[in-house]
């Protein structure tokens, strides 16, 4: 390949999108593709123009939170249609996995190559907002995405409250100094856990990490959100909970975290 058309041509795609927001994590599991999917949802019931990209090469979950089976994808060598769900453009990695319980066995260039196509060569057209789904943690992978695009609006980062995660979200802001990434805000997700049956929240982790954190680094804190068994059964099921479960407490506090951005 030629690293300087796929630089012009990854340019050209991402001058078409007015918000680039990049979804982190310090470590995998923590709902970081969560909180991207209902993200990008509520941002296109809103009416705006969103594409949602999963590169999280290792566990990619954004087809399955979105009820998208298996799809051929179409194009040319050198054009990609997104996959449609409502008015969301969709591109995910797992698109590319014939069968689900078959892990990724790629090398760093190929994975490099995957990124830069989803990037460059994905008909994503004219978009308010771009949501990246990257993979966990500060590695290689999250560091090529956020370096490959220009003039990013910043990365939201999400956390569990305890205390091991919260010393994985102090490397994924060091990170974001790092390569002037701004960071638009923390969301502590899984965050207490309302008893269904006295009301009750319970923390089951330590609670609070991400704010302190938040507090330290000096950037915003968008809010938390607690453990929800129907949080993960709407994961499960393809409806995102966003959508699914629009009139619920834990809706509402997801709605008010994503509202600033
Ligand atoms: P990551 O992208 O960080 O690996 P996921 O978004 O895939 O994490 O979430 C991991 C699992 O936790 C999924 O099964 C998801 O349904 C579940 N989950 C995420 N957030 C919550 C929550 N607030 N309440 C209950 N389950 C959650």
């Amino acid at each position: 390949h030629n690293p300087e058309e796929e630089r012009r041509k990854i340019n050209d795609r991402m001058a078409q999108v007015k918000h680039k927001i990049c979804v982190l994590s310090g470590k995998g599991g923590v709902g970081k593709s969560t909180v991207a999917v209902n993200l990008a949802v509520a941002l296109a019931e809103a009416g705006r123009r969103v594409g949602l990209l999963d590169v999280d090469i290792h566990g990619p979950s954004v087809p399955t939170m979105l009820g998208i089976g298996p799809v051929l994808l179409t194009g040319t060598n050198e054009s990609i249609q997104p996959v449609c769900v409502g008015s969301l453009n969709v591109m995910s990695v797992g698109f590319l996995c014939e069968d689900a319980d078959n892990p990724f066995i790629w090398r760093g260039p190929m994975k490099m190559g995957v990124i830069r196509q989803f990037l460059g060569d994905v008909e994503w057209g004219e978009l308010d907002y771009l949501i990246v789904d990257c993979p966990p943690g500060t590695g290689d992978e999250p560091l090529s995405i956020c370096q490959l695009i220009e003039e990013p609006s910043g990365a939201v980062i999400v956390t569990t409250p305890q205390q091991v995660a919260a010393v994985d979200v102090r490397k994924s802001l060091r990170f974001c100094e790092k390569l002037s990434m701004p960071v638009l805000g923390i969301v502590e997700n899984m965050s207490g856990f309302t008893c269904p049956k006295c009301g009750e929240v319970l923390d089951i982790f330590l609670s609070g990490g991400g704010e302190s954190m938040a507090a330290d680094f000096g950037v915003p804190f968008l809010g938390k959100l607690p453990i929800d068994p129907a949080v993960g059964r709407a994961c499960d099921s393809g409806r995102p909970f966003i959508q699914s479960h629009a009139a619920s407490e834990t809706a509402r506090l997801l709605n008010d975290i994503i509202e600033p951005l």
